[in-house]
C-alpha cells in the first residue's frame, strides 16, 4: 500500500531541515521517509493540521483507499516528497475516515489495527526473503489521535482505541480546535485526560533525553513533555497580527489566534517533536520496540523460537510457558534417541550371535562331512584287505584297532 509521491514547495518553515542532525549523513542524499496516520472523527481537524504541520495541501489528495465493510471506517494513503534547505522528505499520511462515525463504534480500531499489523507483516515478509534487494518500508511511524475537545475526559472510544493500539504504534494524542475551548477548560481538560491515560495504563510516545544531553536538549524535553496532549488549532488562512506580520492562524471578531505562536496553542511544540527533534526516534521506537513485539509474536505463533529479550519482557508467562513446552520436547527427542540406540546395539549384539553359531554349525557340518569321507576311506581300505584272503597278521589287528579308535 505505497502512495505514490507529489513534489510540493513549501511556502515557510517546517522543521525538518533539522533531520540531518538526528541521524547520518548518509541519509541525507537519499532522503528521509515517514509514515504518519492520523484518527480521528469526521470535522474534527485532522486534514487542516496535517496541510498545517507540512505547510503543503497534502489533504485533500487521496491515492489510495480501502473500507472496512463491518465498520465503515476507511483507510486513505496520501504521499508526498517535500524539500526543506535541500534535504528531501518522502512523508505518507495514512488517513481513517468514517473512524467514529457509525451508530456503533465499538470495533472502530480493529481495521485500524489490521492496517498497521499488515503493514509489520508486509516488512517482515520482505525481511525474510532470501534475496533482500529493496526493502519498502510502509510501517506507521507515528499515530496522532485526535481526541475531541469535549472539555470533559476521555470517551469510551478514546480509551479502548488507545488501549488497543498502544503496543502497535508510537501513539501522541492531540486535542485539536483547542481554540473552542478556554485556558481554563485546557488545563482541566488535559490534565483529565492524562489521568485517564494513566489510570488505563496506556502508553504514549513520550519524548525522552540521555543523561550525557546538554542542559538546552534536556529543557526542551521536559517542556515538550509538560505539554502532552498537544492542544493545538490548524489553519490555512493567513492574518496580519498587531505588530503587522502576516501570520497563521484563526481569526474571530474579538482577536487572531496564531498557529505559531506559543502562548496561543501547543502547534510550534508538537511539529517541534514530531518532525525537527524526535522523528528519527520515532522511527527507531518503530522499528526496534513495536516491530520487533510484532515480529517475536507473530514467530512464536509459527513455532519458532527466539531469544528475544523485547518479547520476554513484553509477556513473561508466554515465554515460560513457551520454555517449557520447549523443555518437554528436548526431553521427549533425548529419550527417542537414547531408545534408539538401545535397538541398534541390541540388534548389533543379535546379527553377531546368530553369525557366531552360523559358523558354529558350519564349522560342526564341515568336520562331519570329513569324517564320513575318512570312514567310507577305511570302509573301502578294509574290503580291499579282506579281499586279498590272507591271515590276519598282527598289522592287520593294529589297523583294526585303529579304525574303531575313530
Ligand atoms: P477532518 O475531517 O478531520 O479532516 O477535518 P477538517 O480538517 O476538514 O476540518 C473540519 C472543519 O474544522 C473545517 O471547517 C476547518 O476549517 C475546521 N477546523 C480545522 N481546524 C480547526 C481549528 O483548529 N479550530 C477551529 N475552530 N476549526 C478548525
Amino acid at each position: 500500500m505505497e502512495a505514490s509521491n507529489q513534489k510540493k514547495k513549501l511556502q515557510g518553515y517546517v522543521g525538518f531541515a533539522n533531520l540531518p542532525n538526528q541521524v547520518h549523513r548518509k541519509s541525507i542524499k537519499r532522503g528521509f521517509t515517514f509514515t504518519l496516520m492520523v484518527v480521528g472523527e469526521a470535522g474534527i481537524g485532522k486534514s487542516t493540521l496535517i496541510n498545517t504541520l507540512f505547510e503543503t495541501k497534502i489533504f485533500p489528495i487521496k491515492e489510495e483507499t480501502v473500507v472496512d465493510a463491518q465498520t465503515g471506517v476507511e483507510i486513505t494513503s496520501m504521499g508526498a516528497e517535500i524539500q526543506e534547505g535541500g534535504v528531501k522528505l518522502r512523508l505518507t499520511v495514512v488517513d481513517t475516515p468514517g473512524f467514529g462515525n457509525s451508530i456503533n463504534n465499538e470495533e472502530n480500531w480493529k481495521p485500524i489495527l489490521e492496517n498497521i499489523e499488515s503493514r509489520f507483516d508486509a516488512f517482515l515478509g520482505q525481511e525474510n526473503r532470501v534475496i533482500k534487494n529493496k526493502i519498502t518500508d510502509n510501517r506507521i511511524d507515528a499515530l496522532i489521535y485526535f481526541i475531541k475537545p469535549t472539555g470533559h475526559s476521555l470517551r469510551a472510544i478514546d480509551i479502548e482505541f488507545m488501549k488497543r493500539l498502544h503496543t502497535k504504534v508510537n501513539l501522541i494524542p492531540v486535542i485539536p480546535k483547542s481554540d473552542t475551548l478556554t485556558q481554563d477548560e485546557l488545563t482541566g481538560f488535559k490534565s483529565r485526560v492524562m489521568a485517564d491515560i494513566n489510570y488505563h495504563q496506556i502508553q504514549i510516545f513520550k519524548p525522552n533525553w540521555d543523561p550525557l544531553d546538554d542542559a538546552e536538549t534536556v529543557a526542551d524535553c521536559k517542556d515538550m513533555l509538560a505539554k502532552i496532549p498537544f492542544a493545538v488549532i490548524g489553519s490555512d488562512k493567513s492574518y496580519e497580527n498587531d505588530s503587522g506580520k502576516t501570520v497563521r492562524g484563526r481569526k474571530y471578531p474579538w482577536g487572531l489566534i496564531e498557529v505559531d505562536n506559543e502562548s496561543h496553542n501547543d502547534f510550534v511544540k508538537l511539529r517541534r517533536m514530531l518532525i525537527c527533534t524526535h522523528m528519527n526516534e520515532l522511527k527507531d521506537a518503530t522499528d526496534t520496540v513495536l516491530y520487533e513485539n510484532h515480529r517475536s509474536q507473530k514467530l512464536f505463533t509459527m513455532g519458532h523460537v527466539q531469544d528475544n529479550t523485547v518479547f520476554r519482557e513484553y509477556n513473561p508467562a508466554a515465554y515460560l510457558e513457551e520454555e517449557r513446552r520447549l523443555h518437554d520436547l528436548k526431553m521427549q527427542k533425548m529419550e527417542a534417541e537414547m531408545n534408539a540406540v538401545f535397538q541398534q546395539k541390541v540388534q548389533e549384539k543379535e546379527t553377531k550371535l546368530k553369525q557366531s553359531e552360523e559358523e558354529l554349525y558350519a564349522r560342526h557340518k564341515e568336520m562331519k562331512v570329513n569324517l564320513e569321507k575318512q570312514r567310507i576311506e577305511l570302509e573301502e581300505k578294509k574290503k580291499k584287505l579282506m579281499s586279498t584272503n590272507r591271515p590276519v597278521t598282527p598289522i592287520d589287528k593294529k589297523q583294526k584297532r585303529g579304525l574303531f579308535s575313530l
